[in-house]
Protein backbone atom coordinates (compact mmCIF):
# COMPACT_ATOMS: atom_id res chain seq x y z
CA UNK A 1 0.00 0.00 0.00
CA UNK A 2 1.21 3.14 -1.24
CA UNK A 3 -0.50 5.71 0.82
CA UNK A 4 1.04 8.38 2.99
CA UNK A 5 -0.16 8.59 6.43
CA UNK A 6 0.90 11.88 8.46
CA UNK A 7 -0.88 11.84 11.68
CA UNK A 8 -3.19 8.56 10.84
CA UNK A 9 -2.87 5.93 13.72
CA UNK A 10 -0.13 4.06 12.18
CA UNK A 11 0.55 1.06 14.26
CA UNK A 12 -1.19 -1.63 13.25
CA UNK A 13 -0.26 -1.18 9.71
CA UNK A 14 3.23 -1.21 10.49
CA UNK A 15 3.50 -3.82 13.26
CA UNK A 16 3.63 -7.02 11.43
CA UNK A 17 7.10 -6.22 9.44
CA UNK A 18 9.53 -5.91 12.33
CA UNK A 19 9.67 -7.76 16.21
CA UNK A 20 6.27 -6.18 17.39
CA UNK A 21 3.21 -6.88 16.96
CA UNK A 22 -0.01 -4.18 17.58
CA UNK A 23 -2.06 -4.84 20.41
CA UNK A 24 -5.49 -7.00 19.21
CA UNK A 25 -7.42 -4.14 21.56
CA UNK A 26 -5.92 -0.92 21.50
CA UNK A 27 -3.57 -1.08 18.62
CA UNK A 28 -0.69 -0.36 20.94
CA UNK A 29 2.81 -1.93 19.71
CA UNK A 30 3.93 -4.60 22.20
CA UNK A 31 7.17 -6.63 21.50
CA UNK A 32 5.96 -10.05 19.60
CA UNK A 33 5.97 -12.43 22.58
CA UNK A 34 4.44 -10.15 24.84
CA UNK A 35 1.86 -11.87 27.61
CA UNK A 36 -0.20 -8.49 27.88
CA UNK A 37 -0.57 -4.62 26.96
CA UNK A 38 0.64 -2.22 28.97
CA UNK A 39 -2.08 0.24 27.63
CA UNK A 40 -4.96 -1.81 28.13
CA UNK A 41 -6.03 -4.90 29.72
CA UNK A 42 -5.64 -7.31 27.21
CA UNK A 43 -3.42 -10.54 27.46
CA UNK A 44 -2.34 -12.98 25.10
CA UNK A 45 -4.16 -15.85 26.74
CA UNK A 46 -7.82 -14.00 26.41
CA UNK A 47 -7.33 -14.08 22.22
CA UNK A 48 -5.52 -17.13 22.07
CA UNK A 49 -6.57 -19.64 23.84
CA UNK A 50 -9.97 -19.73 25.03
CA UNK A 51 -11.73 -17.63 22.62
CA UNK A 52 -10.20 -19.11 19.46
CA UNK A 53 -10.91 -22.72 20.52
CA UNK A 54 -14.56 -21.88 21.07
CA UNK A 55 -14.61 -20.34 17.65
CA UNK A 56 -12.85 -22.94 16.10
CA UNK A 57 -15.59 -25.62 17.54
CA UNK A 58 -18.51 -23.52 16.63
CA UNK A 59 -16.75 -22.89 13.01
CA UNK A 60 -16.63 -26.42 12.59
CA UNK A 61 -20.55 -27.29 13.69
CA UNK A 62 -21.71 -24.51 11.43
CA UNK A 63 -19.54 -26.30 8.24
CA UNK A 64 -22.20 -29.06 8.54
CA UNK A 65 -23.64 -26.58 6.02
CA UNK A 66 -19.78 -26.18 3.82
CA UNK A 67 -18.83 -22.51 4.52
CA UNK A 68 -21.17 -21.59 6.97
CA UNK A 69 -18.29 -21.82 9.13
CA UNK A 70 -16.03 -19.87 7.67
CA UNK A 71 -19.00 -17.15 7.05
CA UNK A 72 -19.24 -17.34 10.94
CA UNK A 73 -14.83 -16.49 11.45
CA UNK A 74 -15.33 -13.75 9.45
CA UNK A 75 -14.17 -15.08 6.09
CA UNK A 76 -17.21 -14.82 3.94
CA UNK A 77 -15.44 -14.74 0.69
CA UNK A 78 -13.86 -18.19 1.42
CA UNK A 79 -17.45 -19.19 3.01
CA UNK A 80 -19.26 -18.48 -0.29
CA UNK A 81 -16.64 -20.03 -2.57
CA UNK A 82 -17.06 -23.53 0.03
CA UNK A 83 -20.78 -22.88 -0.36
CA UNK A 84 -20.50 -22.62 -4.22
CA UNK A 85 -18.45 -25.60 -4.40
CA UNK A 86 -20.51 -27.79 -2.56
CA UNK A 87 -22.96 -27.39 -5.92
CA UNK A 88 -20.77 -29.58 -8.21
CA UNK A 89 -19.88 -31.12 -5.50
CA UNK A 90 -23.26 -32.24 -4.42
CA UNK A 91 -24.34 -33.09 -8.21
CA UNK A 92 -21.46 -35.33 -8.53
CA UNK A 93 -22.07 -36.93 -5.27
CA UNK A 94 -25.90 -37.05 -6.60
CA UNK A 95 -24.65 -39.09 -9.55
CA UNK A 96 -22.61 -41.36 -8.06
CA UNK A 97 -24.62 -42.22 -5.45
CA UNK A 98 -27.03 -43.30 -8.49
CA UNK A 99 -24.08 -45.28 -10.22
CA UNK A 100 -23.74 -47.00 -6.63
CA UNK A 101 -26.72 -47.63 -5.24
CA UNK A 102 -26.18 -45.27 -2.88
CA UNK A 103 -22.53 -45.41 -1.84
CA UNK A 104 -21.82 -42.76 -3.21
CA UNK A 105 -23.44 -40.13 -1.13
CA UNK A 106 -20.24 -40.96 1.39
CA UNK A 107 -17.99 -38.79 -0.45
CA UNK A 108 -19.77 -35.85 0.15
CA UNK A 109 -18.65 -36.80 3.76
CA UNK A 110 -15.29 -36.14 2.50
CA UNK A 111 -16.30 -32.44 1.53
CA UNK A 112 -17.60 -31.78 4.55
CA UNK A 113 -14.49 -32.79 6.42
CA UNK A 114 -12.35 -30.73 4.30
CA UNK A 115 -14.41 -27.70 4.87
CA UNK A 116 -14.83 -28.49 8.94
CA UNK A 117 -10.80 -28.95 8.75
CA UNK A 118 -10.59 -25.80 6.81
CA UNK A 119 -12.84 -23.93 9.15
CA UNK A 120 -11.16 -24.98 11.81
CA UNK A 121 -7.71 -24.56 10.92
CA UNK A 122 -8.45 -20.98 9.59
CA UNK A 123 -7.32 -17.68 11.38
CA UNK A 124 -9.94 -16.55 13.08
CA UNK A 125 -10.99 -12.75 11.74
CA UNK A 126 -13.68 -11.94 14.18
CA UNK A 127 -11.70 -12.14 17.79
CA UNK A 128 -10.70 -8.47 17.92
CA UNK A 129 -14.05 -6.50 18.50
CA UNK A 130 -12.88 -3.15 17.25
CA UNK A 131 -12.05 -4.23 13.54
CA UNK A 132 -14.91 -5.83 12.15
CA UNK A 133 -15.10 -3.41 9.03
CA UNK A 134 -16.28 -5.87 6.18
CA UNK A 135 -14.06 -5.30 4.30
CA UNK A 136 -15.04 -8.67 2.31
CA UNK A 137 -18.61 -7.44 1.54
ZN1 LIG B 1 -3.64 -2.70 24.39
Amino acid sequence: MNVEYTDAPTAALEATTGDNMPCPYCGHLLPKEAERCDRCDWVRGATQTAEAKASDAVAVMFSIVPGLGHIYKGHILAGLLWMIGAIPVGIFVFLAAFASAGWGLGLFFFYLAAAMLHAYGIEDRVVPPKEDEGEEY
